[in-house]
């Protein structure tokens, strides 16, 4: 969740301490000023350029200002098209739904209502939690270890990490945590303990309204759920009568190659949300999808001023027709996440305590010693590259390129990377 850890002294201008708050993190890290961007380069104010291997952490993945996305945008800006409308009806929005239901849903056979809940990941994640205590009359989440659902009390609870959890300054309540996949190194029967503690009415557990998962954990260190896992979750869930809720804010809109990550698993969530690179341009905008019979919201009951961002509705719509017409992209995005993985075996092989992890396009090196991680991404920085660390203790190297990164430049990051590794190992 953060570039680098530890302090690092830098040079920017005095504003940036004197006036903004001690919480920003990023710009610690990367201790510059960024002044314009293009495609998966970033260049600064000094005009140096860094190649950028965390596209807004997951928000930009057909890259910064795409030519195609930025031209239809300043075509709706100057035509005056609505830009702010609540949920009024407009044309962009309806352009969006209308795309979105014939390139997304009609085609995979999902059958989703769509929610606006508001411009962020966890204000799709708190719209999904309560949907689903309202649904079923149930107070009580599973959510996993390691997991991240956002910021926002509710998604909070949900969420692993105890430094942000603390950050909430209450009780995080109605929550409860179980084993992630792997948790135990595979030593462990899969959901030997969720399905016991379900079962057992002297567990304590109360009945959960919903379980929430990610496929692959991003904040959380690249944790992979295997794909049986997932497929052995759903079916409990469905046996238990438990929703079960598809967090894809960081893994969906074809961070994994297929456009939502759980498909490759072939399961059908109840509910699932997405944000981050739903605009396609970087652009503010979140939903939240789910099974029609779920849509037991009463008009304006969850509610919110910025749930119409028609710019957003603009580029996301023109991103689906450039990039989701054809499978063409899922399958590059797919030979392009094998292309990085191989380059980091490659990297992880040459020595002791490194490992690659991932899958698709999200893919990272994990360092037995965690302070490693940071170590090499400030060297990454200093070579011209941006990546950021995860994972409980920041002990991984994550790689989230544009999708529409070439392969030239994903060479070049690995690169990078494997000069970083070398220099701090
Ligand atoms: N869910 C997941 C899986 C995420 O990765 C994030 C953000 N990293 C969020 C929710 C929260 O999104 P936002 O920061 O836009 O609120």
């Amino acid at each position: 969740m953060t570039a680098a850890t530890g302090p690092i002294e830098d040079d920017l201008p005095a504003v940036f301490s004197a006036v903004e708050s001690e919480v920003r993190s990023y710009c610690r890290g990367w201790p510059t000023i960024l002044a314009t961007a293009k495609d998966s380069w970033v260049t600064d104010t000094e005009g140096r350029r860094y190649l950028d291997f965390f596209a807004g952490a997951g928000a930009l993945n057909y890259g910064h200002n795409n030519d195609q996305l930025k031209s239809a945008l300043l075509d709706y800006l100057s035509g005056d098209g609505i830009v702010h409308s609540l949920d009024i009806a407009t044309t962009a929005k309806q352009n969006f739904l209308e795309t979105f239901d014939r390139l997304i849903l009609k085609p995979r056979g999902l059958d989703y209502k769509v929610q606006f809940p508001g411009p962020t990941g966890t204000n799709s994640v708190e719209a999904a939690l309560k949907l689903a205590r309202k649904v079923t009359s149930r107070e009580s989440i599973i959510s996993f270890t390691n997991a991240f659902h956002g910021m926002t009390l509710g998604s909070l609870s949900v969420t692993g990490n105890s430094m942000k959890r603390a950050g909430a300054g209450i009780p995080l309540v109605h929550a409860t945590p179980m084993p992630y996949d792997n948790y135990f190194g595979g030593v462990t029967e899969d959901f030997h303990w969720f399905e016991r503690v379900l079962d057992d009415s002297g567990s304590g557990l109360n009945r959960p309204a919903a379980v929430i998962v990610e496929t692959v954990q991003g904040e959380g260190g690249l944790n992979v759920a295997r794909l049986e896992w997932l497929q052995e979750l759903a079916n409990l869930c469905r046996k238990r009568d438990i929703l079960l809720i598809v967090d894809d804010v960081q893994m969906g809109c074809g961070r994994t190659g297929e456009f939502f990550s759980f498909e490759a698993a072939g399961i059908v969530p109840d509910i699932v949300t997405l944000s981050k690179s739903i605009s396609g341009y970087g652009l503010p905008m979140a939903l939240t999808l789910f099974r029609p019979d779920l849509d037991v919201w009463a008009p304006g009951e969850h509610n919110g001023t910025f749930r119409g961002h028609n710019p957003a509705f603009v580029t996301a719509t023109k991103a689906l027709e450039l990039y989701w017409e054809k499978p063409t992209f899922a399958a590059e995005t797919a030979e392009k996440g094998l292309l990085l993985r191989a380059g980091l075996d490659e990297i992880a092989a040459a020595y002791d305590g490194v490992s690659a992890r991932g899958r698709g396009m999200a893919q990272g090196l994990m360092f037995t010693d965690a302070d490693l991680a940071a170590d090499v991404c400030r060297s990454a920085f200093e070579r011209g590259a941006l990546m950021e660390t995860s994972g409980p203790s920041d002990e991984v190297v994550k790689l989230l390129p544009p999708l529409t990164t070439s392969r030239s430049d994903l060479e070049a990051g690995l690169q990078i990377l494997a000069e970083s590794v070398a220099a701090t190992v």
